[in-house]
């Protein structure tokens, strides 16, 4: 088990540099065991190490523990996150967890599509009936009036242009941008690099296939 190490910012061998006067240069040995999670070990600091308020010597970390280093308070999550850099020392090769990730990018890829083909199917339909209510009924309208055919029309013409703007404002995008943000957070977390968590689900597999490697790792993704 690949050991790092929490400390005083002072100590330049501490991988997880803190910098207050209450964690020890030598405070924590962290490390992640076989069934991926984070164990910490005070290695003998002067203000110990609690864990949700009780001093511990060694301990595993969950996102929502309360973990306290010297007089500084952490989420288990913000340790885990601090500690993600380290899980895979030494690997660079992400093949298999790369490829695995293939059906999750699909799946998002039809949803979101699914979100946003609804969208334009309904807005056309809802746009063309309000053109198609406001054209008649403003030709009508003129023809009783004793408007001019020529006028009728142009009256008819920018009714139906209020009509098709008027549907666009009712049919805002915000409830699609909605929908997509809430997609988008769902996959968050199966799309990412499997090494440094760098978020993918901005592009399709096929584009990060093709930049072969992690721009923020460097992780090799495809052989
Ligand atoms: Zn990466």
């Amino acid at each position: 088990m690949k050991t790092f190490k929490l400390g005083n910012a002072k100590n330049p061998k501490n991988d997880i540099p803190i910098q207050d006067s209450s964690v020890s240069s030598e405070h924590l040995e962290l490390w992640w065991d076989d069934k991926a999670n984070l164990i910490i070990k005070d290695i003998g600091s002067k203000n110990g190490t609690k864990k949700n308020g009780i001093f511990i010597r060694q301990t595993d970390v969950k996102p929502n523990d309360k973990i306290e280093i010297g007089f500084n308070i952490f989420t288990g999550a913000e340790l885990i996150n601090k500690a993600i850099p380290f899980k895979y020392m030494g690997k660079v090769q992400f093949f298999d967890e790369f490829q695995a990730m293939k059906p999750f990018f699909e799946q998002y890829q039809k949803d979101s599509l699914k979100i946003k083909g609804t969208r334009s199917i309904k807005i056309q339909l809802f746009r063309s009936l309000i053109m198609l209510i406001l054209l008649g009924a403003f030709y009508v309208f003129g023809t009783q009036l004793g408007i001019p055919p020529f006028f009728r029309f142009a009256i008819s013409l920018l009714g139906g242009t209020l009509g098709f703007f008027l549907a666009n404002k009712i049919f805002d995008e915000k409830t699609i941008t909605d929908k997509l943000a809430i997609l988008r957070e769902e996959y968050s977390d199966k799309l990412k690099c499997p090494k440094c968590t760098y978020s993918l689900v901005s592009k399709d597999f096929l584009f990060w296939k093709n930049q072969r490697k992690c721009p923020k790792c460097q992780a090799n993704w495809v052989k």
